[in-house]
């Protein structure tokens, strides 16, 4: 009998459990687990593989892979692609890598779907109010002036010449609100290639899974209450799927009993509303990241009818009462632990 316990400390609370019987004369595939800071978060990676040699090489490719995107994407390297972008705002086109390119892109399909919720312009709107440094809450004066800025319109790719452009100064993309799924369908591709048969990449709460245990089981993640720290809400099994959790609850400070949290609705540039946090399932981590930040901006009724429409996408959105609604196709999969607001 082989009995392993794993839980991850994540925004999206998971536990896997790994319990089973090796049979004789068989050798049981090895899971290794591995933990390092990347991307300003805990990324976690686990690894199942036939041989421990294979696992920590599938484990390593994934974490290098993590580090090769960032040195790309953060725009808190300046050397970066996506820093470089920035910096040429109202200038010129700058060519950036195919990763950089590729993730622009997948924002703006995201930005479509969720009418205008997801946006990577909101950069210079997120500056402003510096939730985790500063804890500034912009004048409507302020606000009002950074608007031209955050229209995603002014976001310009070409295809051929692999160029992005912004065409006001002052623009900023940031794609914090999609990057890290990203990352992690990117760390998983390549862990397969590397030998893994099934794993888990987990930047905080935006984790992409393949595969599953070595007895069999599918990897099971828990739902972080969004009002009771350590609280799981509900828990579901995954497969080959993507989960992500936006929610208010983590970078978030409070002026005067109201919370100002990091998700900015491009409309009013303020934080949005209508829920506590919102968690999408999906195929890939882009999808499931890029939508759990728009559907949040969105809210509820109209974000719920989003997920119904998308196929393979489903959600678990708490709204801003506590009221905990689950799409049709994820009900029958999904097991409530704690619900009460
Ligand atoms: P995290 O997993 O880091 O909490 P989320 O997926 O919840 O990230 O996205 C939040 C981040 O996305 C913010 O910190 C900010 O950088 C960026 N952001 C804020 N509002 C929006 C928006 N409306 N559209 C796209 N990105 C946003
Ligand atoms: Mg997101």
């Amino acid at each position: 009998m082989n009995r392993q316990a794993i839980v991850f400390t994540a925004k999206s609370l998971c536990a896997v459990v790994l319990a089973g019987c090796i049979s004789v004369g068989q050798t049981p595939p090895i899971l290794v687990k591995r933990a390092q800071m990347h991307m300003g978060t805990l990324v976690t990676i686990t690894a199942i593989a036939p041989s421990d040699t294979a696992a920590q090489q599938a484990v390593t490719a994934g974490f290098r892979e993590i580090h090769r995107l960032e040195e790309i994407l953060s725009t808190w390297i300046p050397a970066s692609d996506l820093s470089r972008v920035n910096a040429a705002a109202g200038r010129e086109p700058v060519r950036v890598a195919p990763e950089a390119f590729l993730l622009i892109k997948r924002s703006l399909e995201m930005a479509v779907l969720t009418e205008g919720g997801f946006n990577i312009a909101v950069g210079p709107a997120v500056e402003a109010w510096s939730v985790t440094e500063r804890a500034h809450v912009p004048t409507a004066g302020e606000l009002t002036e950074l608007k031209p800025l955050v229209d995603l319109g002014q976001v310009r790719l070409d295809e051929q010449a692999g160029t992005v452009s912004l065409a006001r100064p002052g623009m900023r993309i940031d794609v914090g609100g999609i990057g890290k799924g990203f990352a992690a369908d990117r760390a998983a591709a390549v862990m397969q290639e590397a030998g893994a048969t099934a794993g888990v990449v987990a930047l905080s709460g935006d984790i992409k899974t393949f595969g599953r245990m070595p007895v069999g089981e599918r990897f099971r993640f828990g739902i972080q209450h969004p009002r009771k720290e350590g609280t799981v809400l509900a828990s579901l099994e995954l497969e080959n799927e993507a989960i992500s959790t936006a929610g208010d609850y983590e970078r978030y400070f409070e002026r005067d009993g109201v919370r100002y949290h990091h998700i900015l609705d491009p409309q009013t540039l303020r934080p949005a509303r209508q829920c506590r946090s919102v968690t999408v399932v999906a195929a890939e981590g882009t999808v499931a990241d890029g939508l759990d930040t728009g559907i949040f901006v969105m809210g509820p009724e109209r974000g719920m009818a989003l997920v119904e429409r998308l196929p393979d996408v489903e959600a678990v959105i708490v709204d801003d009462t506590g009221k905990v609604l689950v799409s049709s196709g994820l009900k029958p999969r999904l097991r409530i632990e704690n619900t009460t607001p």
